[in-house]
Parts: C-alpha cells; structure tokens; sequence
C-alpha cells in the first residue's frame, strides 16, 4: 500500500547535505509510489527546493522562521511536529546526523513511536520493508521490521544511494507557518573552524592517522593527500588524546561515524572503538608498520611500513597521475 513519508532536510549555510537527498532515496523505497514530502527548516532556504525534486521529492514544506536558521532541539521539535500535525505521514525519514541522533527521540517520544536508528540498508519496500542496522559496534547487523505508527528511520550518511538526479523534475512547494516560542536556547551566530573544505561524514575519501601519526606535524602529509584525494582527514581517538589533532575529526563510537568510498588509516592500530566508525567504509587501505596490527583485519589493501615513507610515496605517484 503506498504510503505519505515525510523527510527531514538538512542544511548548512543554506546549501543542502548530501544525507537529505539519500533520505529521499529512503523514503521513496518505504512509500511504494505514495507521497514524498520534505520539511525544510530555515531562516531564508527557499532557493533550495527546486534541489530536493530533482532527488525525488513530490512537495517540499518550508518553514521560515529566525529561530530556525540555526538549529535548536526546541525550535526544530515544535516545526517539526507543525508538519506532522498538518501531513500526518505514514513514515518519517532523518539523516543520522548529529542534528537527526539528537532531533529523532524527541520528536519519536513526542508522537509516541518506535525508531530505527542508524539504517544502513532497506530490504524490501513498503509494509514488508525491512531496516539493515549495525549493533555491537559493528560488530553485527540486525534486520528489524516494525510496526509502529509513524514508522520512524534515520539513515546513515553515505550508506543508502540518492536516486539519480532528474534535473527540471518539479513539484509543488509550501510554506507553514509556526509560531516558535518558548525557546530554551537561542544561537545567535556560529563560528565553525577552518576546515579542509569537505565535510567529515559526508566525505568520499577520509585519510586518517592515529597515534603513529606522533605529532600535529606528521598530520602535514595525511592532509596534503587528503586535498589530493578531494577528501577530509580522520583521527583516531589516541591521536586527539596527544593533542596532534582536534576532536571534530574524531572517527570511531564517541566520535564520527564515516562510510567513505576510500579510507586510508595511517598509524591507526584498529581498535573495536575505532573500528565502529568506520568499518563499513567501501574500500579500506591500512599503512601500519606492525604486521598484527588489527586494522589489517578490516583492511582491503595493507601496507606494512612506515606512515612516513608510505604516505609521501603516495602524494608523489598521485601527482604523477
Ligand atoms: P595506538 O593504539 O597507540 O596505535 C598506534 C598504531 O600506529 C600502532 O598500531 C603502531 O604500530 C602504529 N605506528 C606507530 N608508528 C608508526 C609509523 N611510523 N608508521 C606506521 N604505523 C605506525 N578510539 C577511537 O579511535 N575512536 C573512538 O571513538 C574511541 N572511543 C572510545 C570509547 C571508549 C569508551 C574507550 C574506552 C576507548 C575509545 N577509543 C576510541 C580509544 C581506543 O580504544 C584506542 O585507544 C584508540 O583508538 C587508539 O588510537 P590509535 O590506534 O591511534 O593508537
């Protein structure tokens, strides 16, 4: 039976993520041919919409609002439950972002619904869809079906495909207005860090070092091969601990959770908690020079060597390419 699914864009500075169209591609395998309707939130974010119908949304509803140019729980929540209140959707899709993980059990305790966190795959389709998560770090996937109403998923960044892009793909566009009030924080500006430019979680390539990496220093090649790569850099938990690197590149399960095309781990001994950020990565090259290292154990490709001759080895026969 086709279903009304609502999905939750996600924006920064005004630009949308990759993960809200990889939500869309959610949602259209749970509604079957029903509606797909988007709820964009914002201070001034109308200009995107046009994007999300060329990834396959059938509506998009805005929500524009002051207190919603940057994110807050409070003022999310009560925009959030406005359009469920006025679309009262079949399924909710959100990306498992650091905006979704914290948005998705206060809305799902607000509506009083189950959710399936952290979806990796979706078998099936519609009323016999079932939800791939990974549980135990990593260390396993479960298969989850449920029979709540709304049915409530976050989708992990990168794992499912976007649909293909239908450029000049149409749909109507919305605007509701809510009232948001009673707001216990308010962000009047952000000031983020100067980054490489690619975002961690969303990033195709993540090169990361860890411990072996020794000093903030020996982290110069890994983000010179990084910029060749067109990718993000990575640490692993013991690098930040030595203060060679900042915490926001923390990979693993107290810190980013990564699903790149290629990650290349450099000085990293692959430590369960480490490996639960990420091991479900599509190609994975480890540079260790400890054989038994157990990062080899999740390693497509290993190096057994030193970072420090490996890694400019690498920049160079790129550059030759
Ligand atoms: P090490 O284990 O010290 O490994 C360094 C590696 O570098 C070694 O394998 C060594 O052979 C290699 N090496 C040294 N020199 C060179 C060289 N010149 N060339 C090549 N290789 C070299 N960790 C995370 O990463 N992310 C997390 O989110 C995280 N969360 C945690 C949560 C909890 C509750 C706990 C208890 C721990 C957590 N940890 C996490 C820490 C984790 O257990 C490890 O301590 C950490 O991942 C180790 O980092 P590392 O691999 O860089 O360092």
């Amino acid at each position: 039976m086709s279903k009304k699914v609502v999905v939750l864009a996600e924006t920064r500075d005004n630009s949308l993520r990759n993960v809200s169209f990889e939500a869309i591609g959610a949602a259209k395998t749970i509604s079957e041919g029903g509606e797909v309707v988007v709820a964009l939130f914002g201070s001034d974010v109308s200009a995107v919409a046009d994007e999300l119908f060329e990834y396959g949304a059938d509506r998009v509803v805005i929500v524009e609002h002051p207190h919603l140019k940057y994110y807050t729980a409070d003022g999310y929540n009560q925009a959030f439950l406005a359009v469920v209140e006025q679309e009262n959707p079949d399924a909710i899709v959100f990306g498992h972002t650091a905006l979704g993980k914290d948005l998705s059990p206060k809305v799902a305790s607000r509506l009083d619904t189950g959710l399936i966190s952290d979806v990796t795959s979706i078998e099936g389709s519609g009323d016999s869809a079932e939800f791939i998560r990974p549980i135990y770090s990593g260390k396993a996937f479960e298969r989850v079906v449920s029979d709540s109403k709304p049915l409530f998923i976050t989708v992990r960044p990168n794992n499912i495909a976007p649909l293909d892009q239908q450029v000049g793909k149409g749909g109507s566009t919305e605007k509701l207005t809510v009232d948001i009030t009673n707001l216990r924080t308010i962000v009047e500006n952000v000031v983020r860090k100067a980054t490489d430019g690619v975002d961690l979680s969303e990033a195709k390539v993540v090169v990361a070092g860890g411990r072996g990496v020794k000093s903030s220093e020996g982290f110069e090649p890994l983000h010179e091969l990084a910029k060749l790569l067109g990718g993000a850099v990575g640490a692993s938990r013991g690098a930040c601990d030595a203060d060679y690197c900042d915490y926001s590149l923390q990979i693993g399960q107290t810190g980013k959770v990564v699903t790149p095309d290629l990650y290349i781990a450099a000085g990293i001994s692959g430590a369960i908690q480490h490996l639960a950020g990420m091991s479900n990565s599509k190609i994975i090259v480890a540079i260790n020079k400890d054989p038994e290292a157990n990062i080899f154990k999740v390693a497509d490709y290993g190096i057994v060597g030193d970072l420090f001759d490996v890694v400019p080895l690498l920049i160079e026969e790129i550059k030759a390419l």
